[in-house]
């Protein structure tokens, strides 16, 4: 059951209870958020907590999200709201790549798609 940080009310699925009722109290919408997150954690999500996590131990977004049992939107949030960049497509694109190497290695032996022979003889 999650409630809400500020009443303590049972909150029932995606309701903007917590939002409105921020509000009433003069809690921006983005801190009513992250004050609803860290109620929802049991702790508060600090940025240098974020830092070690997924700056210095490089956890996947999916990873903090089962770690701190959070939603995905949740933790892109508080990335965004600590100004956290988050790792660029690039990043992640160059872990998928190397996966794909050694899958490749493993398979067929090469390194590139292009080493292979009927891949080359397609591409002529
Ligand atoms: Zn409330």
């Amino acid at each position: 059951m999650t409630t809400c940080f500020n009443c303590g009310r049972e909150l029932k699925g995606n309701s903007r209870h917590v939002v409105v009722c921020a509000g009433n109290k003069n809690i921006s919408k983005e801190n009513a958020r992250i004050l609803q997150i860290n109620h929802k954690v049991g702790f508060e999500i600090t940025k240098e907590y974020l830092d070690s996590l997924y700056i210095k131990e490089e956890k996947s977004l999916p990873e903090l999200s089962e770690i701190l049992k959070i939603s995905f939107k949740e933790i892109t949030h508080v990335l965004d709201y600590y100004k956290i960049p988050r790792r660029n497509q690039k990043g992640a694109g160059k872990k998928r790549a190397i996966k794909a190497k050694a899958t490749l290695q493993e398979k067929f032996g090469v390194d590139n798609v292009s080493q292979l022979k009927s891949v080359k003889e397609k591409n002529i």
